[in-house]
């Protein structure tokens, strides 16, 4: 069996085989497939419901796939769909209550018993995997729905080679390479003298044994560095770049900036950058009844520091104005996630840039809030606001 460390190599139909293996561990495997004009995630049967052939095009408020001419499995970039829709659904039934006879029944909704396999997760996913880790399992308060989907996940990981226009995971040093947080890890090799195969990286005890039961022979040194070609290579083809190094305190002294009105006045509150961010963590709880009155449901579903209602206290709402939301929620991402949390809360993904119909930038956001304009002085060392509402 191979050990943790210890790197193999798979040919296609091995594969192809290891997630049948995945299969009949009795893991249901969740993974890229081609639907609706995009690569999303879904539940896979088998290696040919992966996006054969099928790569991305990615920029400000676009999306498009395209016809790679090739047969790589993996060579895309982020989709629109992140993990965070299998750990933090959208909307998850916390209670069902039911007239009776004599009163009411309640009935708690358990997170589903699902034995799952990610398939293809990128490093950025895995950083931002471990970021609501942080938040919603191992923090004071954590969360039993988010801890019972999380716990025996499986994940097989693949490296990335292909970065969209939009991507930024090596300014955020969450990738190109994923370094932890995976059972396997694989990078996708195509063509040359050995054909279409998968370096494959052992990062657990799990990940060896099931590796056991496939056809594989020992990466040579040809092999790894192959792989580490592919990183380095996707790590020179970012299409964008964060100015990353003390943007925390860069940020909240800039929060007059005239900058915040500028992007406001382009923002339309949809929402869309918070949804798609594989690391926003915002629910709200709403009770619907049914016609008859006889049945309730208490329920959690995804929110967004966008909406007026999520910032709404008694009397009225917090951050009035989309300069507050906006301001709100770039300084949270990428300052006071600091305070909180001791990381970034953005991982590189480029997923708000892509999925912002208006095609708003955050690195270009930051760069131009970073530049503090002429006449308006920064706050003085020492007093920098922890925080951002009005
Ligand atoms: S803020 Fe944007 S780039 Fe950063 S993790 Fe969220 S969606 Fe990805
Ligand atoms: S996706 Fe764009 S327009 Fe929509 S709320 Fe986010 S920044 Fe504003």
């Amino acid at each position: 069996m191979p050990g943790v460390g210890e790197t193999v190599v798979l040919d296609r139909a091995a594969f192809g085989a290891l997630l049948q293996a995945l299969i009949a561990d009795g893991r249901e495997l969740v993974g890229p497939t081609v639907r609706d004009g995009a690569i999303v995630l879904d539940t896979l049967r088998g290696i040919d419901e992966l996006p054969r052939g099928i790569g991305d095009e990615q920029g400000p408020g676009r999306y498009r796939l395209r016809e790679r001419g090739d047969e790589a499995l993996f060579g895309y970039a982020a989709s629109p769909h992140s993990w965070k829709r299998e750990l933090l659904p959208p909307r998850v039934a916390l209670v069902q209550i039911r007239r009776t006879g004599r009163g009411l029944a309640f009935e708690g909704g358990a997170a589903p018993l699902r034995k799952v396999a990610f398939i293809g997760a990128r490093a950025c996913e895995l950083a931002a995997i471990a970021i609501q880790d942080r938040v919603l399992r191992d923090g004071a308060h954590p969360d039993p729905d988010y801890r019972a989907r999380r716990d025996d996940v499986f994940v097989l990981a693949v490296h990335c080679g292909s970065p969209a226009g939009t991507c930024f995971c090596v300014s955020m040093g969450t990738g190109p390479r994923a370094r932890a947080g995976y059972d396997l890890a694989a990078t996708e090799l195509l063509g040359g003298d050995s054909g279409h195969r998968f370096v494959v990286e052992v990062g657990t005890v799990a990940g060896g044994a099931i590796l056991a039961r496939v056809a594989s022979r020992a990466a040579t040194p040809e092999d790894t560095a192959a792989s580490a070609a592919v990183t380095d290579d996707a790590a020179s083809r970012m299409g964008r770049k964060m100015q990353n190094e003390g943007i925390r305190d860069a940020l909240m002294a800039n929060l007059e900036h005239p900058r915040w009105q500028a992007v406001a006045d382009r923002c339309l509150g949809c929402a869309n950058c918070t949804m798609s961010c594989p690391t926003c963590f915002c629910t709200s709880i709403e009770d619907t009844t049914d016609l008859s009155g006889d049945h309730a449901t208490r329920a959690r579903r995804w929110d967004s520091c966008f909406t007026a209602d999520f910032a709404y206290v008694h009397g009225g709402s917090v951050r009035p104005s989309l300069r507050a939301r906006y301001r709100q929620w770039l300084t949270h991402k990428l300052a006071t996630w600091h305070d909180q949390f001791g990381t970034s809360g953005c991982v590189g993904c480029g997923r708000c840039i892509t999925w912002c119909p208006v095609g708003i930038d955050i690195t270009e956001e930051v760069a131009a809030i970073r530049t503090p304009p002429d006449g308006l002085p920064g706050s003085p060392p020492g007093s920098l606001p922890r925080s951002t509402n009005g």
